[in-house]
């Protein structure tokens, strides 16, 4: 098993990013890591607070900086003799990409090339020990229809979003890095994500937030897109999984095996707010409102998104065999926990 002793985590202060150091800190495993730097830019999906459970680790320490700067990469890399990086750094929201592309072009490629360059030319550390996850989606393949078989890590690439897109571009760089000067990488190809600290742009933080404050719930088109659906710690103990043993140059999709339709989702959502914070204890409700009795009656239909995939679903067999990752909550599991934390968070 390797034994990583100094990680960068880039993008560490976003969803999936900060919720990794968390439990890479727990995790008896990486016990003997020394150092775990964020670098984070800090964009409107950054925020500090979400590492606020191991800040003063003195293990921890978090630079201020973008993935495309040459200086900064360069010198995180150099000083702290770093051996490991995890790129989560990623404008991530596929709405943002249809609206300013730019960024995604700039972080998500050029930034990915960066890293790569960087951590490839650097010679504090043998080439035998540097490890280079790339933290990547489901998204890469396009859209599937209804009755064709999960993704599996031999589909063919077809991304139909700018974001798709530039995470597609940067997976092959991550390959090529592989394939043309042995860099040792790893590229993990994951499904939707939800739980704590999550960004409310995305679907489940949006429902939950929108039904506490009684605000309508916007739901794309009919609600028949269907995403399969993990909980973010099960995603990042598969990555801290393959950090240890996963095989270099290879990718890997994680999935939870919960394919769920969006429409569905926000029943689902609404029904268990109802249980734990029941509409007439609400604030806000209003009982002479005689349209909104129940936060089911908040979702709301509107325009679907150009170039919206109908379904994703992922066949994650290979990382199940070769390292017997599974999954261990399910989505009745995990839903009730994010949602107990977002009335915790906004403080019901
Ligand atoms: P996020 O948007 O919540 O966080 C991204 C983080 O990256 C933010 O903290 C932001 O400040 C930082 N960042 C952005 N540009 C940067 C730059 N140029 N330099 C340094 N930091 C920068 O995203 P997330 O949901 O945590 O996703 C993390 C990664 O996982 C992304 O690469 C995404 O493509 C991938 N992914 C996400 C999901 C999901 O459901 N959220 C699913 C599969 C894969």
């Amino acid at each position: 098993m390797r034994k990583p002793k100094n990680i960068l985590v880039t993008g560490g202060s976003g969803f999936i990013g900060s919720n990794f150091i968390r439990i890479l800190f727990s995790s008896d495993t990486f016990k003997s890591v020394e150092k775990v730097i964020n670098l984070d830019k800090l964009t409107y999906a950054g925020d500090l607070k979400k590492n606020s459970v191991y800040s003063d680790n003195p293990k921890y320490k978090f630079i201020k900086g973008d993935i495309c700067s040459e200086k900064t990469v360069r010198e995180i890399i150099n000083i702290f003799c770093i051996d490991t990086i995890v790129n989560f750094a990623a404008e991530s929201h596929v709405d943002n990409s249809i609206l300013h592309p730019d960024e995604f072009i700039k972080t998500n490629i050029l930034g990915t090339y960066n890293l790569l360059k960087l951590f490839n030319n650097c010679d504090k550390v043998s080439m035998n020990k540097k490890i280079f996850l790339h933290v990547s989606t489901d998204e890469v393949f396009g859209s599937l229809a209804k009755d064709e078989n999960a993704f599996d890590e031999m589909n063919r690439y077809k991304p139909n979003s700018p974001y798709s897109a530039s995470k597609a571009s940067s997976d092959h760089l991550v390959r090529a890095w592989s394939k043309t000067f042995n860099l040792n990488t790893i590229i993990t190809n994951c499904s939707n994500n939800y739980g704590p600290h999550q960004d409310e742009e995305k679907l489940i933080p949006k429902i939950i937030k929108k039904a506490i404050f009684l605000e309508k719930i916007p739901i794309y088109g009919n609600g028949e897109n269907i995403r399969d659906w993990l909980f973010v710690d099960d995603h990042c103990k598969a990555i801290l999984e393959l950090i240890l043993m996963g095989k270099f140059g290879e990718t890997y999709n994680i999935g939870g095996l919960n394919e769920i339709k969006n429409i569905n989702i926000a029943y689902k959502i609404c029904d268990l707010l109802s249980e734990l914070y029941p509409i007439e204890k609400n604030t806000l409700y209003d009982p002479s409102n005689t349209k909104i009795c129940s936060y089911r009656d908040l979702i709301n239909f509107v325009d679907d998104r150009p170039g919206h995939d109908l379904r994703y679903s992922i066949n994650s067999s290979k990382i199940k065999n070769e390292l017997n990752w599974l999954p261990s909550e399910t989505f009745e599991t995990g839903i009730r926990k994010t949602i107990s934390w977002y009335i915790k968070e906004l403080s019901i």
